[in-house]
């Protein structure tokens, strides 16, 4: 069977462009990926997605939006897409549990995922004090004192929250000042538990089967010190996932996918993209919705189109649906 459009990803951008798709009456199907509900099931309380007016945690949020799509007959299969040709018609995915997909139209909404330092023992530690997600991990090391690195939101974000376990939160800014907004710095710098070390890197993972200390510089004095931790936790930015489209779909220098002004369409036609894969600047979860409501839009009309155009020509190989 040929779908009309394979949506790949189910974070807000996902899930939104089922939602519309569905309502279209397209045959649509959607691959969760490998984290079904994305970024957003690994984080609290959402305070500023428009309709929830007294939050609502991450995981529920993305379990309304499956509901959603589901509601509107979106089928879902939970496996990733290991390889796909999107230059061919209909384009084809295959998925790591040996199925093979096809479908006229694809929308990209992969994400992206948390960066890491690249340091040895960051691998080695991993699951073990190392961590890329307080709200996941944080509570093994409550009463315990912990680093969490960086000086963007989603740091402050994570300090605040390991505050309210940990007796201590160390936190580690590379420079002498944090990207992170007015609000959350001064909720951070308000926080007596949460200590902020400016100009600090960290040289090195201390401890043998768990985590024991970090080892930091600061960058100024090239003074070296060892902070005592238990958990480190590493908040440093985002990676888009696109690896398996690089050579086909255009992306810019950090791998984000590239789209269209004021459209989701990519440098091939039928292939579309949505959410934080596209999207260096925003990357909210209500940018991430709406951009998924554009791909959908941007699909259904490009699927319209063709079908017409083929129609009237009579060299359609558009397989019915
Ligand atoms: P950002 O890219 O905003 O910040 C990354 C931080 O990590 C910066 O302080 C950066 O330092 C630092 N960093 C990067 N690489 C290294 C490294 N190798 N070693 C040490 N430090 C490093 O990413 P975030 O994930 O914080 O935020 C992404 C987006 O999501 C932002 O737009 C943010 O506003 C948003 N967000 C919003 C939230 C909310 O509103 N509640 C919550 C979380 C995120 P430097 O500044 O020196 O480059």
């Amino acid at each position: 069977m040929t779908y009309d459009v394979a949506i790949i990803g189910s974070g807000p951008a996902g899930y939104t462009a089922a939602i519309y798709a569905a309502r279209a009456g397209l045959k649509l199907i959607l691959i969760a990926g490998p984290e079904p509900g994305g970024q957003l099931t690994k984080t609290s309380e959402v305070e500023n997605f428009p309709g929830y007016p007294n939050g609502i945690l991450g995981p529920e949020m993305m379990e309304d939006f499956r509901k959603q799509a589901e509601r509107f007959g979106t089928p879902i299969i939970y496996d990733m897409v290991e390889k796909a040709e999107l230059r061919t018609s209909p384009k084809v995915l295959w998925l790591s549990g040996g199925d093979e997909i096809h479908a006229e139209a694809v929308i990209i909404a992969t994400g992206s995922s948390p960066k890491w330092l690249g340091l040895e023992a960051e691998r080695r530690l991993y699951g073990a004090g190392v961590s890329a997600c307080a709200v996941c991990d944080g509570f093994f090391y409550r009463g315990q004192p912990v680093a969490v690195v960086g000086g963007g939101d989603t740091a402050c974000e994570e300090a605040l929250y390991l505050s309210k376990l940990c007796s201590e939160v160390h936190m580690l800014v590379r420079r002498d000042e944090m990207r992170a907004s007015k609000v959350m710095q001064d909720r951070v710098k308000n926080t007596p538990n949460i200590h902020i070390h400016w100009n600090t890197v960290t040289v090195d993972i201390l401890g043998e089967r768990f985590v024991e200390g970090v080892r930091v510089q600061n960058r100024l004095t090239g003074e070296e010190k060892v902070i005592p931790i238990k958990g480190f936790f590493v908040a440093i930015g985002h990676q888009p996932n696109t690896e398996i489209f690089r050579g086909q779909v255009d992306l810019d220098a950090q791998g984000y996918i590239i789209t269209k002004p004021k459209s989701t369409e990519t440098n091939l036609e039928g292939v579309f993209a949505a959410g934080d894969v596209q999207d260096p600047v925003y990357r909210q979860a209500i940018t991430a919705a709406a951009s998924g409501c554009m791909a959908a839009l941007d699909a259904e009309r490009w699927l319209t189109t063709r079908k017409h155009l083929l129609h009237t020509d009579g060299t359609s190989h558009i397989v019915p649906s």
